[in-house]
């Protein structure tokens, strides 16, 4: 499994979530994992001249799943600025189309939608952020100095492989899929994707289907956040709900998210670098490590091999147990520093 640590906080966080990692799949009896860790971010600026590397891509090339820490890019010299972020380099290159962000309330840290547990799946390349999608590069332009035009790409094909992800995904969960769209405006380009998500969940007798437009949406998540089990949209819809219902569940130290392929994925934060208290022993490293869980149910599902989801499992339990035992750090008002909540943590795992 790949290991890249990234900037800022990620040189807390990271090595306590392989620790944790390490401690759960040894608990639940499978084979060590062996790590392979790869530069990215300042790091590989000082060694390689670049924060993502050839070495580096070269090398997830022939990995299944990987973990991948925040990176600080406003950080970088100024030649590296305005370029796509090392992370958004690997999600393209290895076309990672599906993110997968859960906003799930836990007891012991305060929420404003406490009975919140949901799943964002937000397709990852194409829609308004379309540069991700063409090869000329930005899909922004300005033909005058005064004008500035954006192009939205909307294909068959990404909103199939998106709607499958949701469907296969609520299948596992409560059996319910809700398509966000903005058809009455965006007719075309959004209409598509909402009707190609409907007619993949047709596909699934055992998913019941309903949509909602994004506005409608945003106002549901506060008033009802509750009632929702999968919900599957565009890429930037799915980047400002995610945003919304990760706080409203609780906060972004707690928000994981995983970022897929139908045959590769990498474990990822919704936060970043947090250089204002990077080096302090004070991250919270509950995301990453429930990031790491996600991957290690993917790895179990494409691999059939249950220790992995046992591991995960336990990762999991152990992090609801610290939390509901008032254990937290700073940042969900606890007192506990980075090490003594992973310290606990891993104690949890290995009680069970
Ligand atoms: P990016 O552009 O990389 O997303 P950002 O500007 O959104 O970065 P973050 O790095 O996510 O900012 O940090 C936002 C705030 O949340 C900061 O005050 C940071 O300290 C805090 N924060 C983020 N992640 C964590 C964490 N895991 N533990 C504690 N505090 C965090
Ligand atoms: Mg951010």
């Amino acid at each position: 499994m790949g290991l890249l640590v990234g900037d800022g906080i990620g040189h807390e966080i990271v090595p306590a979530t392989r620790g944790v990692v390490d401690t759960a799949v040894a608990a639940a009896g499978e084979a060590p994992i062996d790590w392979v860790t790869l530069p990215i971010g300042l790091d590989a600026i000082a060694e390689h001249g670049t924060p993502i590397p050839d070495v580096t891509l070269d090398a997830l090339a022939g990995l299944d799943g990987w973990v991948l820490g925040p990176h600080d890019s406003a950080a970088y010299p100024e030649e590296f600025r305005g370029l796509l972020t090392p992370g958004g380099t690997i999600r393209k290159r290895f076309d990672l189309f599906a993110n997968v962000r859960p906003a799930q309330a836990f007891s012991g840290v305060r929420a404003v939608v406490p009975d919140m547990d949901l799943v964002i799946v937000r397709e990852n390349t194409e829609g308004f952020y379309a540069d991700r999608n063409m090869h000329t590069g930005s899909g922004e332009f300005m033909p005058t100095p005064d004008v500035a035009l954006a192009v939205a790409v909307f294909t068959r094909r990404a909103c199939e492989r998106i709607a499958q992800t949701a469907c296969d995904l609520a299948a596992r969960r409560r059996g319910r899929v809700t398509v966000v769209h903005k058809a009455n405006v965006l007719t075309l380009t959004t209409g598509l994707f909402r009707d190609v998500c409907v007619e993949v969940a047709e596909g699934f007798p055992g998913v019941r289907v309903d949509t909602e437009h994004v506005d409608a949406m945003a106002a549901h998540l506060v008033r009802r956040g509750g009632d929702f089990d999968v919900v599957v949209t565009e890429n930037m819809f799915g980047d400002i709900l995610s945003d919304l219902a990760g706080e409203l569940s609780g906060s972004l130290g707690t928000a994981p998210s995983l970022n897929a392929s139908h045959t590769q994925a990498m474990a990822q934060a919704a936060h970043g670098a947090a250089p204002d208290i990077a080096g302090r022993n004070r991250a919270n490293p509950t995301a990453l490590m429930l990031s790491a869980a996600m991957l290690l149910d993917w790895l179990a599902a494409r691999q059939g091999r249950d220790g992995l989801a046992r591991a995960a499992g336990r990762i999991r339990r152990a992090i609801e147990q610290t939390l509901a035992a008032g254990v937290a750090t700073a940042d969900l008002g606890g007192l506990a520093s980075t090490a003594e909540f992973t310290e606990t943590v891993g104690a949890r795992i290995l009680r069970r």
